[in-house]
């Protein structure tokens, strides 16, 4: 009798995980490093992946060079961010290290990224040269912040650069409370859930973060965080026990913060949608928006185009063109001039007449669709 009672508490607690087994990963935090390639292969690293049902994991390793054998393994599976550390050790020195700099700007020119991080910056730490030049890069090239940091830095970032967008890694290890104090205050800021336990001690959900989950279900990530080779063996493992205290949440949620937020925020949703070379590219729900500036770079006083492509959730050409404009959110005007838009070829448009007249932190706006279901896209734009 005893022993059936316990097979079926047993059946009882293992049902939930099974039932959302299905359940596709977006590992927000893997590293590759180059101890973790010397062990594990790129194509092996790419099967533990795979078997894990990780749908797409974000890599950043020390160096670069890991990060780019995998996504060469596995371009659909990889989403790549560029690590300011070139080896294992350079953790606590980086920050004061200028050479960072060269390397990241010769890496961004090189290749393509959604991400600069992920990093460790604490504090006052944020207002050093080098990192002040890491927050304006990304802010040029569109990309997240991925700070291991603490609140404190994580602030700083924002007073800094207010549209900065920063993934906070390991929600900065903070308790739930400051968690949800950060994600209140930041609109810009997003957070992975990986190397920690206390939203799900031994396996069930705690109430605090559950109540975060359920009013912030946009902005959580999993991650699994392979700091070390050995961690390898764990990707699977995170992902089975993600899957089992995701399925305490009503679906939807546990679909957003196991991969769909993921997914929106970091990956080209669409493929399909025309190319345009050095273009860049920003995503949501499913549609898919590339852009342009003609030249590359324009200055200040510098008449400018955008080139674009648009595609639906649907992943066709979209038949309407976005609206696009260039905006200061800092001082809450536009440009003086009013942008001209032509249709080039289905999902393929150009916008002519773009000048910005003054220094400063700019923003291309693209406004998809008509009210009530329209969608804004950004892409903050910083000019000297
Ligand atoms: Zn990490």
């Amino acid at each position: 009798m005893q022993s059936r009672l316990l097979c079926l508490a047993a059946l009882l607690l293992v049902a939930p995980a099974t039932q959302a087994e299905e359940l596709p990963i977006f590992d927000a935090h893997i590293h590759y490093s180059h101890d973790a390639w010397e062990m594990l292969p790129a194509a092996e690293a790419v099967a533990v992946l795979r078997r894990a049902g990780v749908k797409r994991a974000l890599v950043s390793s020390s160096s670069d060079e890991g990060t780019q054998r995998l996504l060469a393994a596995a371009p659909d599976l990889i989403v790549p961010e560029l690590r300011p550390y070139r080896s294992r050790g350079e953790i606590g020195s980086w920050v004061r290290d200028e050479t960072v700099i060269p390397y990241l700007e010769e890496r961004l020119a090189r290749h393509r990224y959604v991400a600069i991080g992920e990093f460790h910056a604490y504090g006052a730490d944020v207002e050093l040269p080098v990192m002040r030049r890491v927050i304006e890069l990304a802010l040029q090239h569109g990309l997240f912040l991925h700070a291991h940091s603490d609140a404190d830095a994580i602030s700083r970032i924002f007073a800094q650069a207010p549209a900065s967008r920063v993934l906070w890694a390991h929600s900065g290890f903070a308790p739930p409370a400051k968690v949800r104090e950060m994600l209140e205050r930041h609109s810009g800021l997003w957070a992975d859930l990986a190397f920690r336990t206390d939203h799900a001690p031994g396996g069930r959900l705690d109430p605090d973060w559950r109540a975060l989950f359920l009013d912030f279900p946009d902005r959580f990530m999993v991650g699994t965080d392979t700091f070390t080779p050995e961690r390898w063996y764990y990707v699977e493992e995170h992902a089975r026990s993600a899957r089992a205290w995701l399925a305490e949440l009503p679906r939807e949620v546990a679909e957003k913060i196991a991969w769909r937020n993921g997914e929106r925020l970091f990956t080209a949703a669409n493929d399909a949608c025309p190319d345009i070379a050095g273009a860049k590219r920003l995503a949501t729900d499913g549609q898919v928006l590339k852009f342009r500036t003609l030249p590359a770079s324009p200055g200040v006083g510098q008449p400018f185009a955008v080139e674009l492509a648009l595609c639906g959730a649907d992943g066709r050409p979209a038949a309407t063109p976005p609206r696009v404009d260039a905006w200061m959110p800092d001082h809450r005007h536009g440009m003086n001039l009013k942008p001209q838009l032509r249709t080039l070829a289905p999902g393929r448009f150009m916008a002519e007449g773009f000048l910005f007249h003054m220094p400063g932190l700019w923003e291309f706006r693209f406004e998809i669709g008509a009210p009530p279901d329209r969608v804004t896209l950004t892409s903050p734009r910083m000019l000297d």
